[in-house]
């Protein structure tokens, strides 16, 4: 297939880790494209009244990956950077994600060309409102179901909810997940991807041998990701030296106040004007020496540049797609130095919870906090032991293998089900 429309650095990117793993796994080359090529991409305009009187019209975006393992799962990004390409690669990985998770999902991602933050909180739901409008001839509780990612939250959702069950004239509470729990969400949906990534780094430290009391994590991005996730890995005894967003960044060797972080982000909404004394440049930050990084914002910002730099034991990625290949290649020369615990793995506890959500919604019955936390971390657990198995058997990178079984997984349902017609 010559397919030009998913043009970009990140698509060409989830494009050349396929093509990396479908080389280790002899996949045939009549096969790639039906497993690479997105299903479906539908691109829509949104316009809205903006608080000026004017009308303006914004460009979104879904990306159905495949349909294979059932209804297509995955965030919806409002963010400057949004395209086709960047949405179909983010899609890809979902299905990789989903399918080493075990869940019974395709991958998919939607987005809108926008800086949320730009926006009065009108314009916001008047955007979200027409988004989810003009989608619905294309989603549904059993077609796609959207959740957040970056520039959404809860509140994003329950618009996304309310607008789709005012179409249908019924409440449908299963058409997006990571809602408000007062709107069919599940307990524990905001926590799980960052509590999810300090479960998988405590296995980590456990595995070579570091004392998680007293370790030191750096997070890049204080967002829904990196924030839970520095808050779990406090509790789990480690010192948090270094965070950052997209306004500033903070250093400190003896340790940040995290309770004054959030203090501080929940009055302002971000980072900056938190502390004078330990600014540091934010390109600087990822290249502190620590025990753990945690690269929880946009991608590729492990490069090429830096990844001979890193001063990490442990590469937690709960950001998608944040290690280029080139950086990967660098990574995997340096051998033991750094464990790499690959987004599709490290992130997923997010997907899984929302699995959770979707599945409490369709049946009506909900689970306990603790059911829920219980159920994750041993999906986690699970999907972790298949993936560091798998390296050590094949000599291949924990991405490398962690994608490998998601890939498997796709490939041989759709060699089950055969080829229609
Ligand atoms: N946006 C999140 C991700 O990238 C969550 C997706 C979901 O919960 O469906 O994994």
């Amino acid at each position: 297939m010559n397919s030009s429309i998913y043009a970009g650095p990140v698509f060409e990117m989830a494009k050349q880790q396929f093509v990396h793993v479908a080389d280790h796994l002899q996949i045939p080359e009549m096969d790639r494209d039906r497993l690479l090529y997105p299903k479906r991409a539908i691109a829509v305009s949104c316009p809205i009244h903006r608080d000026d009187g004017r009308t303006e019209v914004f460009q979104g975006y879904r990306v159905q990956h495949h349909l294979t393992l059932g209804p297509t799962k995955g965030g919806t990004r409002f963010a400057p950077s949004v395209d086709i390409g960047e949405v179909a690669a983010l899609a890809v990985w979902m299905s990789w994600k989903c399918a080493l998770a075990g869940l019974p999902y395709g991958g998919a991602k939607g987005g809108i060309t926008v800086d949320p933050y730009a926006l009065s909180p009108r314009e916001l739901e008047a955007l979200s409102r027409r988004y989810m409008q003009e989608m619905i001839p294309f989603v549904g509780p059993h077609t796609d179901v959207m959740a957040p990612d970056m520039g959404t939250n809860e509140q994003v959702m329950a618009w996304f909810m309310d607008t789709y069950s005012m179409y249908q004239g019924q409440t449908v509470n299963e058409i997006v997940t990571g809602k408000p729990v007062s709107a069919g969400g599940t307990l524990g949906r905001r926590e799980a991807t960052g509590r999810g990534v300090a479960y998988l780094v405590g296995r980590v430290l456990e595995i070579l041998g570091i004392r998680a009391d007293g370790a030191t994590a750096i997070v890049q991005g204080f967002g829904n990701v990196g924030a839970i996730a520095a808050y779990a890995l406090a509790e789990r005894g480690l010192k948090i030296i270094g965070v950052s967003d997209h306004t500033a960044a903070y250093f400190d060797p003896g340790g940040l106040d995290l309770a004054a972080l959030h203090s501080h982000t929940s009055e302002h909404g971000h980072l900056a004007g938190f502390s004078s004394q330990s600014l540091i440049a934010p390109s600087e930050l990822l290249v502190q020496k620590c025990d753990v990084l945690i690269p929880a914002a946009i991608e590729q910002v492990i490069t090429g540049r830096n990844a001979g730099q890193l001063k990490c034991r442990i590469l937690a990625e709960g950001a998608n797609g944040p290690t280029t290949p080139e950086a990967d290649a660098i990574l995997h020369t340096r051998g033991d130095e750094i464990f790499v615990l690959p987004d599709i793995l490290c992130n997923s506890g997010g997907v899984i919870v929302s699995y959770f959500e979707w599945v409490q919604d369709l049946q009506r019955l909900f689970w306990e906090q603790a059911e829920v936390f219980d159920r994750l971390y041993r999906i986690l657990e699970r999907s972790f032991q298949q993936t560091i198995t798998r390296a050590k058997r094949d000599r291949i990178s924990n991405r490398m293998a962690a994608t490998a079984i998601g890939i498997d997984v796709v490939q041989g349902a759709k060699r089950t089900r055969g080829l229609f017609p």
